[in-house]
This record gives structure tokens, sequence and C-alpha cells, in this order.
């Protein structure tokens, strides 16, 4: 390992050998055990990277490959980076391969502390909409729906139970950047039960046997907590009897259900269409 310095201030620590303490830290962040341990994850892109930074993330480590030498966006990246105290990596296209295990990898990587939103803290407001995920488990569906939340206005994610991981790689990836812009809460469905209960709004569930079209629903300006359901269950009793509303989506042909981010983006651009009176 050597240090130069690149057009930016600070220190650039170069590295090629996979055996490198702090290559193996980051390649580790691939499991939970360790992102929990490190309190960190990884996204890759250098759009992302600069938005995370605009958003106030705190960055403990910026990777580039070699070939972002000189780059002007990214040596200013890597100034922001060491200014608020991270490392700077510039590493091989080998290096940056093994830590994101795909070939072809983006030229920019950071790893962040990870940020969850206490329960306590969401006090929602006028039209504000929350949504809750059930025992979320597919990390592509739920990076989809923070993407989904984010597009759509909706103010954050609350899990519930055991849950895939925000962090994960797959899951970051869903949200294509979305992860930065949304705040997400986890917690047990006790403490969600409890919460509900001085939730302001409409609490409003999915099933498939919900009672009431969704399209029939006015939501008024009040805040909405839209629940949805785990991938194979759907909600359980406890949590479909907190509901002020079971709603459905109908459906024709052979499937039994929609994709569980699909049916959270049918029904958050329906709450937002109504609550704009579209
Ligand atoms: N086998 C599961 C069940 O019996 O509920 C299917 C769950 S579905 C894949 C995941 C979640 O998406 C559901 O719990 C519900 O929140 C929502 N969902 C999917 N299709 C829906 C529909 N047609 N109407 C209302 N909610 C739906």
């Amino acid at each position: 390992m050597s240090e130069h310095r690149t057009g930016a201030p600070g220190r650039v620590k170069e590295v090629t050998s996979l055996a490198n303490p702090l290559v193996k830290d980051i390649k580790a962040l691939a499991l939970k055990k360790f992102r929990d341990q490190q309190n960190a994850f990884m996204a890759e892109g250098l759009k992302l990277v600069i938005d995370a930074l605009d958003l106030g993330w705190t960055i403990k480590t910026l990777i580039f490959a070699k070939t972002g030498l000189g780059n002007p966006a990214i040596e200013k990246v890597a100034a922001r980076t060491v200014a608020s105290g991270g490392d700077v990596l510039e590493v091989s296209e080998k290096v940056l391969t093994a830590i994101t295990r795909r070939d072809n990898p983006q030229a920019v990587v950071g790893v962040f502390t990870q940020r969850f939103v206490p329960l306590k803290d969401i006090r929602p407001k006028s039209d504000d909409v929350w949504v809750a995920l059930d025992r979320v488990r597919d990390p592509g569906n739920l990076g989809t729906v923070i993407r989904t939340v984010d597009a759509v206005g909706a103010k954050g994610v609350i899990l519930v139970g055991e849950t895939t991981d925000p962090f994960s790689l797959e899951t970051v990836r869903a949200t294509m950047g979305s992860i930065f812009a949304v705040p997400v809460a986890k917690t047990t469905p006790e403490a969600f039960l409890a919460w509900r209960k001085e939730f302001p709004g409409t609490v409003a569930g999915t099933h498939l046997k919900g009672a009431v079209d969704y399209r029939s629903v006015d939501f008024g300006s009040r805040p909405v907590l839209l629940m949805m359901g785990n991938e194979q269950q759907g909600l359980p009793d406890n949590l479909a009897n907190a509901c002020d509303r079971l709603l459905r989506i109908p459906q024709a042909g052979r499937a039994d259900s929609l994709n569980l981010a699909v049916a959270t983006g049918v029904m958050l651009f329906e709450i937002r269409r109504n609550a704009l009176k579209l």
C-alpha cells in the first residue's frame, strides 16, 4: 500500500492487494453480521455518492478505480471525504470487482454509516404518507418500495418484525439512490402496534380479502399509514386488526396476488391522486 496526493487535499491510499485489511473489511460488508458490526454499508456510483454527501450522510471510505485519477468530479468527492474525516482508497479493477462482487463495477463506491430513524421520532402531520412493511423478505421488493416512496413524495418506510436488511448491497442497488432520501425505521410488531394507537390519520391495510375497493376510499387530507403484508403470508391478524380499513386491489386473470412492490406502488399513487383530487 502506498500513499500519495491527488488534486484533492488529503491523503489517498493506493491499494492493489485483496489481502489488504481495509479491503477485507469492505468486502465483509456483503454480510449483515459485519454490516451491523461496522454500522456501515456500501453504495455504488459517483452520482449516488455525491447525492449522499449532499444529503448529509457520513462517508467512512471512498473507493475509486485508478482510471478515475484526474477526474475532477471524483477528486472533488475525494476532497469532501477527507475533509469529513473519511478514508480514500484508489484501487485496482480487481479490488473493485471483489468489493462489489460484480464484473464491470462502477468506478466509485462509498462506504457510509447506517442510519435508522427511531419510531418514536415519527410524528406524522397534515397529509404525510408512511408505509409499514410487515416482515418484508425480498431485497428487490424493499429497494423498489423505498424508491417508489421517494418518487411519490411519501415520507418514509417502517419495517415491522424480521425483515431483509435495507442496507444490503442488493437492497441499496434496488433503491437506485433513494436509500439516502427516504427515512427508514425498524421495529417489533409490539412497538409498532403501540405507536399505531397514536397515529393521527387513516391506517389503511391491504389484503387479498379486503372488503373495500382501494379506489373507493377518500383519504382526505389527514396522514395515511399504508400497511403492506409479507410476500408469502400477507398481513397477520394482529396487524390486519389494527387497520381502520382493509383495501383490495381488484384483479383479473389467474394470478392470486400482485407482487408486494407493485401493490405498494399502485396504492401510493392512488393515495397521492386522491389527496390531490386529480
Ligand atoms: N399469499 C399472500 C397472501 O395471502 O396475502 C400474498 C401476499 S402479496 C404477494 C404481498 C402483499 O401485497 C399483500 O400482503 C398485500 O399487502 C399486497 N397485495 C398484493 N396483491 C394485492 C391485492 N390484489 N389487493 C390488496 N393487496 C395486495
